[in-house]
């Protein structure tokens, strides 16, 4: 018997153990999902959503329980916790009304008419990071139960501890055995055999770009169905018109959140040059007043990095970089890094060019809005982005020049529940979240009925 040892990122102590599925156990997992899908599909459409709104209030009564442990087990801040626990409840509501709402089409045609059906694939499989481990979970999960089909879950093996819980709370309110199934266990056994394994439908990814391109090369050999969320290099474009005070006091919560493991971090920030030494003057006083603390302190605004591995990848990207200022970090045992801005040399630094995924922003400055936008787009992600101005036509054409799925004008929000979310270039193949998430999950099918003409 295989076992991981959970290990609290902001002490380095452990938390416990965690059993991680075989190969065998995998299989049988999915064919116990399969067995599940005929009678899920088969539910009533308003049953099956008031289990998935029983589900969400389910979840809504153990918000404080699942915040704890996501602090303990990732080192989100308490903040962030809370927030998450409480995606999953509302992504749960939102996606309850799909079932009731999963219309078709009518298309009249020479000889009669054809309607079309929105059919859920069977069981997909979930690949679940471990940089947002509650949210990332639903934004997959809520969609494609409510479109009927049957879901198996691989959570990070760093931090599997809150998905573990939520399919216990999905039990506790009613969906039947199998329908959703959290399969812990190490990538390259549980989420290599959901590409593998032929009842498994889809494949929704989200991870680094490597694993991506590999799952999608996998789900070829079947051409099953993949989404993938991969990484970013988003740009925060700050124009010399803009709110400069309130640029610079959101710009640290745009890359520093979560301690800079977002894969929507703006890990850029571009300046125009006549704004660029007063915006690094508020930029400082912005970093040097965030809270890194332990995340058991309810306000601390920044936790540690999730492991002494990804301490080490993100310390990399610092030798011999011009870092320009830094934020504080606690000391002790736990994997920290304070926010630190560096000053690029060059647009070829991979501090500038690759998804660092720690608590660190460089910043160069460019001339005009032509080369924003240029700056903006030299790079192989598309994910994120942000663009600060005063003026609302400049806005509307940086935003639609920038190569990116999800942009803010005049603020740093990149996620919400109810537009799609999903990258540009190799940043991701799909969408999830938005109105439209459930159909990701279906296969249109048209039936054509004569008329008897
Ligand atoms: P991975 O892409 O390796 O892991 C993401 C998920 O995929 C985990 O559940 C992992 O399992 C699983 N996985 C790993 N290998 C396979 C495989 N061959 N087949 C199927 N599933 C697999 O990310 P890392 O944890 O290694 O992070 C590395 C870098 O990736 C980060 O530094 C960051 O740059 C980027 N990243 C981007 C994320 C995003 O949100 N876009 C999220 C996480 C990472 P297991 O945990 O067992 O390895």
């Amino acid at each position: 018997m295989t076992s991981y040892t959970v290990i609290n990122p902001a002490t380095a102590e452990p938390v416990t153990e965690v059993h991680l599925a075989s190969l065998e156990e995998t299989d049988a997992l999915v064919e116990r999902a399969h067995a599940a899908f005929p009678a899920w599909r088969a539910m009533a459409p308003g049953e099956r959503a008031a289990l998935l709104r029983r589900f969400a209030s389910v979840v809504d009564a153990h918000i404080e329980e699942l915040a704890e442990i996501e602090v303990r087990n990732a080192g989100h801040t308490w903040g962030n916790a809370t927030w998450e626990a409480g995606n999953v409840r509302d992504c749960l509501n939102y996606y309850s009304a799909t079932p009731e709402r999963l219309f078709g089409r009518q298309i009249p045609v020479p000889g009669g008419i054809d309607v079309t059906f929105h059919e859920p694939l069977g069981v997909v499989g979930i690949i679940v990071p471990w940089n947002f481990p509650m949210p990332i979970m639903a934004w997959g999960m809520a969609p494609a139960l409510a479109a009927g089909n049957t879901v198996v879950l691989k959570p990070a093996e760093l931090t599997p501890l809150t998905a573990i819980r939520i399919g216990e709370l999905a039990l506790e309110a009613g969906l039947p055995e199998g329908v959703l199934t959290v399969i812990p266990g190490k990538g390259s056994v549980v989420g290599e055999r959901f590409v593998t394994h032929p009842l498994v439908r889809k494949v929704a990814f989200t991870g680094s770009t490597a694993v991506g391109k590999r799952i999608m090369a996998g789900c070829a050999e079947q051409v099953k169905r993949c989404t993938l969320e991969l990484g970013g290099k988003s740009a925060n474009v700050i124009f010399a018109d803009a709110d400069l005070a309130k640029a610079a006091a959101s710009a640290p919560y745009a890359v520093f959140d979560n301690a800079g493991q977002d894969c929507c971090a703006r890990s850029r920030i571009l300046v125009e040059r006549p704004a660029y030494d007063e915006f690094l003057g508020l930029l400082e006083t912005a970093v040097k007043n965030m809270a890194v603390l332990d995340p058991q302190d309810r306000s601390s605004e920044m936790g540690p990095l999730i492991s002494a591995q990804q301490r080490e990848v993100v310390q990399g990207y610092l030798e011999g970089v011009d870092v320009a200022f830094t934020g504080s970090a606690p000391d002790g045992n736990g994997f920290w890094v304070p926010p630190t801005v560096v000053l690029a040399e060059s647009t070829d630094q991979p501090v500038w060019r690759e998804e660092v995924f720690g608590p660190v922003v460089a910043v160069l400055p460019f001339d005009d809005e032509a080369e924003a936008v240029a700056m903006a787009n030299d790079t192989e992600y598309g994910l994120s982005g942000s663009i600060f101005t005063g003026d609302v036509g400049r806005a509307l054409r940086v935003a639609r020049g920038i190569e990116a799925g999800n942009l803010s004008v005049n603020s740093n929000s990149a996620v919400r529940y109810w537009t799609p979310f999903g990258g540009f270039k190799q940043s991701g193949l799909g969408r999830e979240l938005g109105p439209d998430a459930p159909n990701a999950f279906t296969e249109e099918k048209n039936v054509f009925i004569a008329d008897g003409s």
